[in-house]
């Protein structure tokens, strides 16, 4: 306890929390716009893990106060949506797109917008397969991923509260989702279809990604995000002015500042100063302010604090011995469980790519705001040909400078087919970095044995290569 970078399992946090000074726990709260003064959230891991998310209970957390403060945001997002629906809001439910759709939403007052994506780590987080079970009753079984899991809780409704609309992205989208988009609108909720168009190079460029595309695209995409807005408009019963909007891709380009130099600081440092974990968490608050954009600054400026002073000061929860072994992650595991694995076996998180890189770009505020969120959508690396997406990668491991790629696949997901193979390939020709990719299996209540095997031999080789080319 006297380490002040030691992980803390869910039942130290929750004896550690009975000395956090009532000041701080009762600054937590969110809702403040809906409800008078707001409503408390801070919460332990463990008392979460007691409303269902059994994994929490096999999990060890960074021990500063922030860090807490992180998690209890992320998992009291369920609370806000129902709370905030029975005070008078209207609940959007975003789907497909990661991050720019919410830059509309957000610019509505008297609503709350989740993704509803999100859902696809619920069954390993609650170690139960209950959405997946209520998805196959439906007809989403198991040749689809575990998006399948967002038509289980439309249909459970336990996991946030009938949608007053449903924003789908279709086009430039994986047949997974579009299935599930579907029997979400065959339930009866209210879907506004809007298409998603991918990039095809003709003579201009995203301005932060550099992505290549045609003006006549980004009009067409303009005008279906205006499609958006409107649908938003008609549901919430606001107009949408142009002054609405900027003032939301302000906001949310305030927020993927800070995301971003957060992975600056961690995903850069030899030791970082926060694990993977923490940071997994952080880095989705980027897409949708975790349904708070109240809340979610003083959430990632503690973080920020806390990341800063330890990097100052030298702390770090990897320290002990000599610096990590640096992973660059591809794909957003579906079981968290296996971040803290790596870093068992003496691995840190060194870059990410969990398909949301393009909510850490700038939004551009010199231009009107639907055009500077239709270049973003340029920007998903989903949406662009796995060979751009294997450069993007490439780049993202020189500049955190990465000794090894982990690919941890998604079950059933048919986003392509190739892309691992291709990154892989590409990683393995331009770099010579050792490459695992597996795909990650359901196992509530343990880590799959063949899936730590795998890692350990992974980290070996990352080892040995470290010890050869010293
Ligand atoms: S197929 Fe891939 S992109 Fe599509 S929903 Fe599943 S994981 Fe996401």
């Amino acid at each position: 306890m006297n380490d002040p970078v030691r992980k803390l399992t869910a039942l130290e946090w929750e004896k550690r929390k009975l000395f956090l000074s009532e000041g701080f726990s009762s600054s937590c709260r969110s809702l403040r716009g809906f409800i008078p003064g707001g409503v408390e959230y801070l919460f332990t891991p463990w008392e979460y893990s007691c409303r269902g998310d059994l994994l929490l209970r096999r999990l060890r957390f960074d021990s500063s106060p922030e860090a807490l403060r992180l998690w209890a945001f992320l998992f009291s997002e369920k609370d806000r949506l129902f709370l905030a629906k029975n005070s008078g809001a209207k609940v959007i439910a975003l789907m497909k797109d990661l991050g720019q759709t919410a830059v509309l939403a957000y610019a509505f007052p008297g609503q709350l917008s989740f993704y509803a994506d999100e859902l696809w780590w619920a069954p390993c987080f609650a170690e139960s397969t209950h959405l997946l079970d209520a998805a196959s009753d439906l007809g989403a079984t198991e040749e689809l991923c575990y998006v399948r899991a967002v038509l289980g809780a439309m249909k459970t409704l336990d996991y946030f509260p009938r949608p007053d609309l449903c924003v789908a992205g279709v086009g430039a989208c994986c047949d997974d989702f579009s299935a599930v988009m579907q029997l979400v609108e065959g339930l009866g909720m209210p879907v506004h279809w809007w298409e998603m168009t991918a990039p095809v190079p003709g003579g201009c460029e995203t301005p932060y990604g550099g992505v290549p595309f045609a003006a006549k695209d980004l009009a067409f995409l303009r005008g279906q995000l205006a499609g958006v807005v409107t649908a938003l408009e008609e549901t919430i019963g606001v107009r949408c002015t142009g002054e609405m909007l900027a003032k939301s891709v302000s906001m949310f380009n305030r927020l993927r500042t800070m995301v971003r130099n957060l992975r600056e600081l961690v995903y850069g440092a030899d030791y970082p100063p926060l694990p993977g974990l923490e940071m997994y968490l952080a880095e989705f608050i980027a897409i949708h302010t975790c349904s708070e954009p109240d809340e979610c600054f003083p959430v990632l400026a503690g973080l920020t604090r806390v990341a800063e002073e330890r990097h100052m000061l030298g702390l770090s929860p990897f320290k002990g011995g000599e610096p990590p072994l640096r992973i660059y992650w591809v794909y957003p595991p579906t079981d968290a469980s296996l971040i803290p694995l790596l870093e068992d076996m003496g691995g840190c998180v060194a870059g990410t790519d969990y398909f949301i890189n393009h909510a850490f770009l700038p939004l551009r505020e010199d231009t009107d705001p639907l055009t500077a969120v239709a270049e973003n959508c340029f920007d998903d690396r989903l949406l662009c040909s796995p060979g751009m997406r294997a450069d993007a990668i490439v780049r993202d491991i020189r500049h955190f400078r990465a000794e090894g790629v982990l690919l941890s696949g998604i079950f059933g997901a048919s986003h392509c087919p190739w892309d691992d193979r291709i990154i892989s390939e590409k990683v393995r020709e331009e770099l010579g970095l050792p490459v695992l990719s597996f795909d990650v299996p359901y196992s509530p209540g343990r880590v799959s044995e063949q899936v730590r095997s795998r890692i350990e031999a992974f980290m070996d080789i990352v080892r040995q290569r470290r010890e050869r080319k010293r």
